[in-house]
């Protein structure tokens, strides 16, 4: 049963009217919370007039009834900042849920600095509006209905006072929510309350039932969500013998995770490097809201749109030339494929198709999908398909082998691949910018082109917006995925560079790049990552330079420890390999995970490699939580 959070249009709407009518009906199942009061008690109210409620104690009362911060000023105090409140949500019994009334309207201020929306939206819980029937009804509730679309959409609209049918209908059609006329009671004592709920207990009902609607699997406990998913469902990366089970996550805001079992755990590796600036991103859930208003999806074959045009432009206006096309797709693998199958075409229309060979780097990872495959070669994911692999070479990442490499290959090799400064699946490798300088200009010397892999690396996560950027150079084509959308949406793009394009630029139509999927440059997507790119190219994150300073100041005592083989850090990214036998199937991996997840953090280790790429918006609690918990996971290890 879920949370119900009760807002208001403004204040006097009827919250308490319905907080009390809601506790009379359904007490058994709920607990009610006012976190902050200001003037008469509500709290004082529900406990009088529904006696036997469990009630909780506001987190802070203020006597005036005025603004909270304003309120709390008079009494020379504060009000917290929403996430310390968030952390003071009362535990609930087993079974039991929370009615968490809000005061005045969402956009009151919380405290100087933010707003209650700020903390609201943090909370597990459903939100519903109420609005008084009172004259202006439809108007009011429209323009709350409208502001809150974008942040906390309420599942339910709730008219308190004299019925008014008109209001009702109106807001039902217009909103598409069910929406729910509540009168007064008519004899303010607990035995009124008591008449009043009993009396509209079937719109009370159609309410709890709107708040829980039979939803199948998502309202299912833990124990028989992973039983069905057992019976059901074949993961990434895990194998059908595996016995542990997965994490039933049923939520996620911030840096969190939310479990079917009602964990909170911090998502220290950004949900597989994709989250970008924290889950459920305000900004990013405006952008898709204010885009699913207009456009679903449409096939991108001989049509545009302008959400695939904004972004490409941001996306081209952060390359190192001018000019260049992107070409978009849906993820990491098909970014780096496209820029495989472009490289070999480039060459066959410059008239050289005898350049078949690629050339890839040791702990390379480039996806799954069949060129992706050929160009990462890792034996333990791929060795199986080596029969059906195209040919590419591997190589350390060392300019002079490259070098020795291409004197006698050069000729037969359309373009190398690198995922610049950290090569991430391959255990957060990394490499200095002068080496990627050295490669390039060996590539550059042998006529070969150059591709950069930012699947992981592109957005910022290293300190500057693309890896590339710390070795000054200018790769011929450049992949980019995961975080384009900031994580919510699958996106991927292949930016070309010029003399790429131009080979490409022909009125012969048998020199077309013939490669597309069905969701290639989604409007959502694309929507979301306008918004997310702009934010980013407008002020570059201090994250990934605070995290990095973190990170060495935090992890690099484990330098110390016996077993570690080695700390690295870059930017947000940091990693600690164990010395171990066994690489990726390395048991220590497991070990390690459960260490993790039994101190509240989510950690995924890359067999002996334990490494942290977080969000980059969390707290500053979050981050010492994952550091600490690092570092005693690896201790533990002794
Ligand atoms: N390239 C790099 C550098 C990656 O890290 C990844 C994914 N880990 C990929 C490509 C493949 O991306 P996807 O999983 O979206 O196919």
């Amino acid at each position: 049963m879920k949370n119900l959070l009760v807002l208001g249009t403004d204040t006097d709407a009827g919250k308490t009217t319905f907080s009390l009518l809601w506790m009379a009906a359904f007490g058994k199942d709920f607990a009610y919370w006012k976190p902050l009061e200001t003037g008469p008690s509500d709290t004082e109210k529900m406990r009088r007039l529904v006696p036997g409620a469990r009630v909780h104690e506001p987190h802070a009362r203020f006597a005036r009834p005025v603004a909270p911060p304003l309120a709390a000023r008079e009494e020379g105090k504060v009000v917290p900042p929403a996430s310390l409140l968030v952390e003071r949500t009362p535990a609930t019994e087993p079974g039991t849920s929370l009615l968490i009334e809000s005061f005045g309207s969402p956009f009151s201020p919380l405290n100087d600095h933010e707003l209650q929306i700020e903390f609201l939206r943090r909370l597990e819980a459903l939100p519903l509006l109420v609005s008084s029937s009172a004259l202006g009804a439809v108007g009011r509730t429209l323009s709350c209905v409208k502001a809150l679309a974008e942040s906390m959409p309420p599942f339910a609209v709730v008219l308190v006072g004299p019925r008014d049918d008109y209001a009702e209908t109106t807001l039902a059609r217009v909103t598409g929510l069910p929406v729910v006329s509540l009168e007064f009671p008519e004899d303010w004592s607990a035995v009124g309350v008591a008449v009043s709920a009993s009396r509209q207990m079937a719109e009370l009902q159609e309410l709890r039932d709107a708040l829980n609607p039979d939803t199948g699997s998502r309202n299912e406990s833990a124990p028989v969500l992973l039983a069905k998913d057992r019976a059901w469902i074949w993961h990434p990366y895990t194998s059908l013998g595996e016995t542990e089970a997965p994490l039933p996550v049923v939520g996620a805001i911030d840096e969190f995770l939310i479990t079917a079992d009602g964990r909170k755990l911090i998502d220290a590796i950004s949900s597989w490097w994709t989250i970008h600036y924290g889950h459920r991103d305000p900004l990013l859930v405006q952008a898709a809201n204010a885009a699913l208003r207009t456009i679903d999806h449409v096939a991108f074959a001989g049509v545009t749109h302008p959400w695939a045009v904004e972004l490409a432009g941001m996306l081209l206006s952060t390359m190192p030339w001018t000019g260049g096309k992107v070409f978009f797709s849906d993820n990491g693998s098909t970014a780096v494929e496209v820029a495989l199958k472009m490289a070999y075409q480039f060459w066959c229309l410059q008239g050289e198709p005898g350049r078949i060979r690629f050339v890839g780097f040791r702990n390379g990872y480039h996806g799954d999908t069949f060129g992706a495959m050929a160009v990462g070669r890792d034996p333990l994911f791929f060795g199986r398909f080596e029969p059906l692999l195209f040919q590419a070479d591997i190589l350390p990442v060392d300019a002079d082998r490259l070098d020795e490499h291409l004197r006698k290959h050069g000729a037969e090799t359309a373009a190398l691949i690198v995922e610049p400064l950290v090569q991430g699946a391959g255990g957060m490798q990394m490499h200095s910018p002068e080496a990627l300088v050295r490669l390039h200009e060996v590539a550059r010397s042998h006529g070969v082109l150059f591709i950069a892999d930012e699947v992981m690396t592109g957005g910022g996560r290293t300190g500057t917006l693309w890896a590339f950027e710390q070795a000054g150079i200018a790769p011929d084509l450049v992949c980019a995925a995961k975080t384009l959308t900031g994580g919510m949406l699958p996106l991927a793009a292949t930016l070309a560079a010029p003399h790429v394009v131009a080979a490409f630029e022909h009125p012969d139509r048998s020199r077309t790049f013939f490669h597309g999927h069905s969701f290639t440059g989604h409007p959502l997507a694309c929507a979301v990552a306008a918004a997310h790119w702009k934010r980013l190219t407008t002020a570059f994150p201090e994250a990934p330079r605070r995290m990095e300073a973190f990170w060495k100041e935090r992890l690099g005592p484990l330098r110390e420890v016996p077993w570690v083989a080695e700390v690295r850090v870059r930017g947000s990214i940091a990693a600690v390999e164990i010395a171990a036998e066994g690489g990726y199937l390395a048991d220590i991996g497991p070990r390690l995970r459960r260490a993790c997840l039994e101190r509240g953090v989510w950690l995924r280790p890359l067999g002996n490699v334990l490494y942290a790429l977080p969000p980059f918006e969390m707290s500053a609690e979050s981050l010492e939580r994952i550091a600490g918990t690092m570092s005693a996971a690896v201790r533990s290890l002794g």
